[in-house]
């Protein structure tokens, strides 16, 4: 892309009610922009990375043989009603009638559209186990949308649901997604943990959430300094403070909601961090399938409910938890797998036909080999241009400046800071072998 044409609205100003990094950067570099409380748009940056990140989902589904569907957006209140959760998702299911006065919701998720899709189509054990995903808009009408696009009111998730004829396949396939979410977010180059989560009022019999680790989270963890154990602190809490508003954030030290700091695995000691939450998976059992009555004949021939198990990821959470983790004080630095372009090319002074030849000719040798390449020909002033890209947060910069007289170029390193001088003539395969995944 030649960032003449690009469209990349850069600014100077940060939202005024921004806190987060990753809210103020990814505004300020040009990715999202509010359109209103909780309402962003995309901008191509932040649909590159989007896809990124999609794309490694869809990847990884795929191993464990999970199937990709797109349910509709809008559905109909009545199964709501029919599960029983119209009240209790209360004022963050959004609500509107049609033209005929019937009353349906947006989906802020997908367990009764997920159940109404299967039952009456799958009807026999032999036809079990499945396990039906999709990555979709959501809507929850949320009290505090804050934090850009860590807690919008419109985001994307991806939401997945499986079905099952036995506790021990349910079992089986909720460490296989477990498996495939912690690929995922290594993949996505993250530092994260899986933690014990409260299972809160869906039920059900157990959940785990994946956590981002990072000061700006908003959950509370205690986490094992010898072994991988992980909970959300939620679960060691007396529930009834939970509701009543209790503010986690005041406890200073695990054993004040614990009794001991001890880690319940091993022998290791629990310690307290912070860590935002990209994926909640949880077994539903059969809680959903006899509300909705999705029901299936077991080898006996007899009537039984599908056990369920539930798995969600926040993907528009997830570009915000990227720069979270990933960011200084001069803007984004994206990691290799999530880049929206892997290279920038700057032209130091566009004024010089010698310099404008030589990044024209890498610009189109790096394009040919697929690699994601940006080609900053703008006339504006070296500096200038060169704050803008550490704004983004290419991971690589090709500096053609001065240097090109004694037929060096640089390479400059978004994360390092580190610049490396070399021949034009070496440009291209050293760029190569340091992009490569
Ligand atoms: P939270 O406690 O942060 O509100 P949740 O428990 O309501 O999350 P789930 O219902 O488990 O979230 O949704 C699955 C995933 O969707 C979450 O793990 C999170 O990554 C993402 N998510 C949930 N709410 C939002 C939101 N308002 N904005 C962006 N992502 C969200
Ligand atoms: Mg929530």
């Amino acid at each position: 892309m030649r960032r003449s044409r690009a469209f990349i609205p850069t600014t100077k100003e940060a939202p005024s009610d921004a806190v987060l990094a990753s809210h103020i950067f990814l505004t300020r570099a040009g990715f999202i922009s509010q359109v209103a409380s909780g309402l962003y748009s995309y901008m191509p940056l932040a649909k590159k990375v989007i896809n990124k990140i999609e794309n490694i989902i869809h990847e990884e589904m795929a191993v464990i043989e999970a199937e990709e569907v797109e349910l509709s957006f809008v559905a109909p209140a009545d199964l709501w009603i029919e599960s029983g959760r119209i009240d209790k998702f209360g004022k963050e299911l959004l609500r509107f009638y049609d033209r005929k006065e019937k009353l349906f919701v947006l989906g802020p998720t997908h367990e009764e559209m997920m159940v109404d899709l299967v039952r009456n189509r799958i009807r026999s054990y032999k036809q079990l186990p499945i396990n039906l995903y999709q990555i979709k808009t959501k809507f929850r009408d949320e009290v505090r949308p804050r934090y850009g696009l860590m807690r919008g009111r419109e985001f994307i998730m991806k939401d997945g649901y499986s079905f099952h004829a036995s506790i021990e396949d349910l079992d089986r396939e909720f460490n296989a997604v477990e498996n495939a979410y912690k690929k995922i977010i290594t993949r996505l180059g993250l530092d994260f943990r899986v933690v014990e989560a409260y299972s809160g009022s869906i039920g059900g019999t157990g959940s785990k959430e994946i956590m981002v680790i990072s000061d700006s989270g908003e959950d509370s963890l205690a986490i094992c300094d010898s072994c991988e154990y992980g909970a959300n602190i939620e679960i060691f809490m007396d529930m009834q403070k939970l509701d009543e508003d209790f503010d986690i954030s005041t406890i200073k030290d695990i054993s004040e909601v614990k009794g001991d700091n001890n880690c319940p695995n091993c022998s290791g000691k629990l310690s307290l961090t912070k860590g935002i939450e990209v994926g909640h998976i949880f077994k539903l059992g059969t809680t959903y399938s006899e509300a909705l009555k999705a029901e299936y004949l077991d080898e006996n021939g007899r009537t039984r409910h599908f056990i369920m198990g539930t798995y969600g990821m926040g993907v528009s959470r997830l570009v915000a938890a990227i720069i979270e983790q990933n960011h200084d004080d001069n803007g984004c630095i994206w990691t290799k797998e999530t880049a929206p372009y892997m290279l920038n090319i700057m032209i130091s002074n566009i004024k010089e036909e010698s310099q404008v030849d030589l990044a024209e000719q890498l610009y189109i040798k790096f394009s040919e080999a697929n690699v994601e390449v940006m080609l900053d020909d703008r006339k504006e002033r070296f500096g200038f241009k060169m704050k803008d890209a550490e704004l983004i947060g290419f991971p690589y910069t090709v500096i053609i400046g001065k240097e090109l007289a004694n037929g060096n170029v640089q390479i400059y390193n978004r994360k390092t800071g580190e610049k490396i001088t070399l021949s034009t003539d070496e440009v291209y395969s050293k760029v190569l072998g340091l992009i490569k995944i």
